[in-house]
């Protein structure tokens, strides 16, 4: 399955589960870091691990980087670092470049120096948490646009042996159902006669006005 290969730099927690994971998936994956110990620690769980500052061009030239499809850089607090490396990498023509940034400032210069997409793990953690701590009928989310998202929400007592034609979730709400999870099993084209069964969770799309009115309504 190993089509695609990903290079990752910085094993910090971030990088390192985004490393461990895709591996895991079946893709080839470089690990990079500076500092030789992380390497060590993840020799057994990438394809290679390798010592090397990708502030360096030389370095990041040498280790084929323009080869990979998707390079990740994964570096926090080093802000100087996360930029340079960056830039380096569009330099040396990788299409593909996904930064996680510490701030909304570091953030708008990656875009401005051609990251292709930067990621803002704790910020978005942290909404999520929040989200799920005064919604807790919402089990997850994840926002599409900006007051658009998709949403998990566990069925209620009151959905519970009804099915989604008698629930009429779309009109009452104007969320549409997506899937229905039922433990492993999940049901991505759910229909009007599927009936909902105690534990399933809800798949849906709305605006995050009307999700919050379905979870409300429900509790
Ligand atoms: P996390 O929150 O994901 O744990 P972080 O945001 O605190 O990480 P750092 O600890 O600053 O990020 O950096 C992550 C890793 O990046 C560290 O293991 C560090 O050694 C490595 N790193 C820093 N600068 C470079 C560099 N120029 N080249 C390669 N690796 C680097």
């Amino acid at each position: 399955m190993a089509d695609r290969a990903f290079a990752v730099v910085g094993m910090g927690r971030f990088g390192s589960s985004v490393a461990k994971t895709l591996y895991e998936m079946g893709y080839d994956v470089m690990a990079i870091d500076t500092d030789e110990e992380k390497i060590q620690d993840h020799i057994q769980s990438v394809t290679y691990a390798v010592q090397a500052d990708s502030t360096d061009e030389q370095a990041l030239k040498e280790l084929g980087m323009r080869n990979f499809d998707v390079v990740v850089v994964a570096i926090g607090e080093d802000i100087q670092a996360s930029i340079l490396s960056t830039l380096i990498l569009k330099e040396l023509g990788v299409k593909k470049v996904v930064v996680k940034a510490q701030s909304e400032r570091h953030g708008k210069v990656l875009y401005k120096i051609g990251a292709d997409r930067v990621v803002f793990p704790e910020r978005d953690m942290g909404a999520r948490v929040a989200n799920n701590l005064v919604s807790p009928g919402i089990l997850d989310f994840i926002e599409l646009a900006e007051d658009y998202s998709v949403a998990e929400i566990a069925a209620t007592t009151g959905m519970i042996g009804k099915d989604l034609v008698t629930l009429d979730i779309r009109a009452r709400f104007g969320v549409n159902v997506m899937a229905i999870k039922s433990g492993e099993n999940i049901n991505i084209a759910p229909n009007a006669e599927d009936v909902i069964q105690e534990d399933d969770v809800l798949v849906v799309i709305g605006h995050n006005s009307d999700l919050k009115r379905l979870e409300e309504k429900s509790k």
